[in-house]
């Protein structure tokens, strides 16, 4: 689904990604772990697209489509989610606006029909009643006000509803109480768990992993992956921290 290959990525004169190779098949789960500052967070948004990060030497193909030669927008129809640490509030526009304008502007962008507003709403219903969200969260507008929580169980109806292929989640764990945290555990495994979608995990926690158990887990340190394994490296790690195992 995803192969990365030798990826180098540089922010202004900056080089943080040096050699970055990774591949991830349908159906799995990985985790990347690794020191703050070890390029985590621009592996995210290089290869969401993010302005700003330029891509220097190698390539990340997507289902076999270049990804680094599409738009953001594009790459987001293409099935690609991100999720990051702090969800951005959006006063004046309803969840239901919101999601249903990011849904049917991918639907288009594949050359799908849009849903009229009886189909999303019908969608919308299933996908709250899913991931225990009342209906009521999603008349408000985006996050305003929301706890922490109930930021992190929308984050999971907005994953669930736009329904990608592969998330890539950024810490989306930190700082996270135990209910959010598992509710975004539940969230991940019943909506990605799933042999055609896959999901990339970046976390410090093993916590997050206790409750998603990835199929395989790396070390990026550096700007490069320096390590990888089983569910058990996560707990290796935890036990010997970054140095002594990357
Ligand atoms: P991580 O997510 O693993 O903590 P980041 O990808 O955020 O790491 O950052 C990797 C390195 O790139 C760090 O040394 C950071 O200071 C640097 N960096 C990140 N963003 C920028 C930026 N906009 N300009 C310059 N350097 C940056
Ligand atoms: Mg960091
Ligand atoms: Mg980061």
């Amino acid at each position: 689904m995803l192969k990365i290959e030798n990826l180098h990525a540089q922010v202004g004169e900056t080089s943080i990604l040096k050699g970055l190779s990774l591949t991830i098949n349908a159906g799995e789960i990985h985790a990347i772990m690794g020191p703050n500052g070890a390029g985590k967070s621009t592996l995210a948004y290089t290869l969401g697209g993010r302005p700003g990060y330029e891509v220097t030497e190698g390539s990340a193909t997507f289902d076999g489509q270049d990804l680094l030669a599409l738009e953001p927008h594009e790459r987001a129809a293409a099935g690609l989610f991100l999720g990051f640490q702090y969800p951005v509030e959006i006063p004046g526009v309803s969840n239901l606006q919101f999601l249903r304008e990011s849904l049917n502007s991918q639907r288009r962008a594949r050359g799908e029909e849009p849903l009229s507003g009886a189909e999303f709403i019908k969608l919308a219903k299933e996908k709250a009643a899913l991931l225990k969200m009342d209906m009521d969260m999603l008349k408000r507008p985006v996050n305003v006000g929301f706890s922490g929580g109930e930021k992190k169980r929308n984050e999971m109806v907005q994953m669930g509803i736009i329904d990608p292929k592969l998330a890539l989640l950024d810490e989306t764990d930190s700082g996270l109480d135990i209910d959010a945290l598992r509710i975004v555990g539940e969230g991940i495994n019943t909506i990605m768990r799933k042999p055609d979608k896959a999901v990339l995990l970046i976390t410090h926690y093993q916590r997050l992993l206790d409750l998603v158990k990835p199929d395989f887990v790396h070390v990026l340190a550096g700007g490069r992956i320096v390590r990888s394994g089983g569910a058990e490296l996560a707990l290796e790690l935890e036990e010997q921290g970054y140095e002594a195992v990357a």
